[in-house]
């Protein structure tokens, strides 16, 4: 069954999505949102992977 990427709006297979739980700590609360792998890694990971990596 396939999922729609939050941020490009490409319907994915589930296995090529990923899901983002994110407490952002602010206003926004937490970001609960399926995300294609691309997006994933050009917008998500550069935001948060150096917190997670160390
Ligand atoms: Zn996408």
């Amino acid at each position: 069954m396939p999922e729609e990427c939050h941020i490009c709006g490409d319907r994915v297979p589930f296995s090529a999505t990923v899901h983002v739980l994110i407490n952002t700590q602010s206003d926004e609360g937490v970001y609960d949102e399926y995300v294609c792998r691309s997006c994933y890694e050009d917008g998500i990971e550069p935001l948060f992977g150096e917190q997670s990596e160390s």
